[in-house]
């Protein structure tokens, strides 16, 4: 099959398009690099059924296709409230684009979804059904409004223009090709820890997360994509919560680092808990992680050394 990946040049997508090339598909992998980077592609640049293309979602693109992983939007806080107008463009312009190329197309479409459609939840942990507490004004809502309209674009494509969707609620997903300066939790502890700064905790670092090797996440989208009688939405994460001050203490330790954990101020609109419910995903999709938050973070270390060293 001839398949798309925008965002394919970012952290879940780099790794998406090496199981799809090594599963003998064509693919072409679309990014704008604001947050992707060429880097995490550029061994597959010799690859005969590889291609790229740069290109920003939130104008049409026409090719054709037969699947289509829109995973292109920037996931992490500080990038994706740096311009939060073109965040929420991305979700619904962008969205719309592709949403229209798979109905010309007929491509079936998998859109990437996020833990952060429940907002700061008042179900723990979180199943499909809940629908969600978000601040529609606050500052994470270019990135929640806009995923949650995202999965309505693609129900009502789906109903309307019988398009073949999939959506996916992706919860925090981490693992080598993660921006040294990505912003989001894992990296920069592992940063700080291995360059033996301080590791600066986000108010008291009661609050959790439960966070999910970027391999078993691949494994997750592709069996999602290729499951047919099954549009989702499904979680899919590790369901294994932690603090991050104990995260904090675990990235110490591996990293045999002599840095100290400071606390600054709480982050605006900061979720107090998230952990997935993967019932869905176990029973539909026989999907579940394998990899645990300590073996994640002894795959993930090396590669955050070699930055930060070279
Ligand atoms: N966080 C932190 N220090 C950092 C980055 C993040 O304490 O350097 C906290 C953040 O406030 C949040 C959690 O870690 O409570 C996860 O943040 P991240 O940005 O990784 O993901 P998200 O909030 O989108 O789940």
């Amino acid at each position: 099959m001839r398949i798309l990946v925008t965002g394919g040049a970012g952290l879940i997508g780099s790794h998406l398009c090496d199981s799809l090339l090594a599963q003998g598909h064509e693919v072409v992998c679309l990014d704008n690099y604001f947050t992707g980077s060429k880097r995490n592609i550029f061994h597959l640049l010799d690859s005969k059924n590889f291609e790229i293309l740069r290109h920003d979602i939130i104008n049409p693109v026409d090719i054709e296709v037969e699947q289509i992983y829109n995973l292109a939007c920037p996931a992490s806080p500080v990038f994706y409230q740096f311009n939060p107008v073109r965040t929420i463009q991305a979700n619904v312009l962008g969205v719309t684009n592709m949403l229209e190329l798979a109905k010309r197309t007929r491509a079936r479409i998998l859109q990437a979804s996020t833990s952060e459609v429940y907002g700061d939840p008042r179900v723990h942990p979180q199943p499909e059904d809940y629908w969600g507490n978000v601040n529609p004004i606050g500052v994470r809502a270019c990135y929640d409004e806009g995923k949650r309209v995202a999965e309505t674009l693609m129900m009502d494509y789906g109903r309307q223009d019988r398009v073949d969707i999939r959506i996916v609620r992706i919860f925090n997903t981490y693992g080598p090709r993660m921006a040294v300066n990505d912003g989001r939790v894992v990296s920069n502890f592992i940063v700080q820890a291995l360059k033996g700064e301080d590791l600066r905790i986000n108010g008291n670092g009661m609050q959790t997360r439960s966070f999910c090797f970027v391999s078993d996440l691949v494994r997750g989208l592709v069996g999602m994509m290729n499951q047919d009688d099954f549009r989702g939405p499904v979680n899919l994460g590790n369901p294994r919560e932690l603090t991050i001050l104990d995260l904090a203490r675990k990235t110490i330790q591996l990293t045999e680092s002599s840095a100290s954990i400071v606390h600054g101020e709480a982050a605006s609109d900061d979720p107090v808990r998230r952990q997935p419910d993967i019932a869905l995903a176990r029973q539909i999709l026989r999907w579940e992680p394998t990899i645990d938050i300590d073996e994640g973070l002894e795959l993930t270390i090396p590669y955050f050394r070699q930055q930060v060293t070279s």
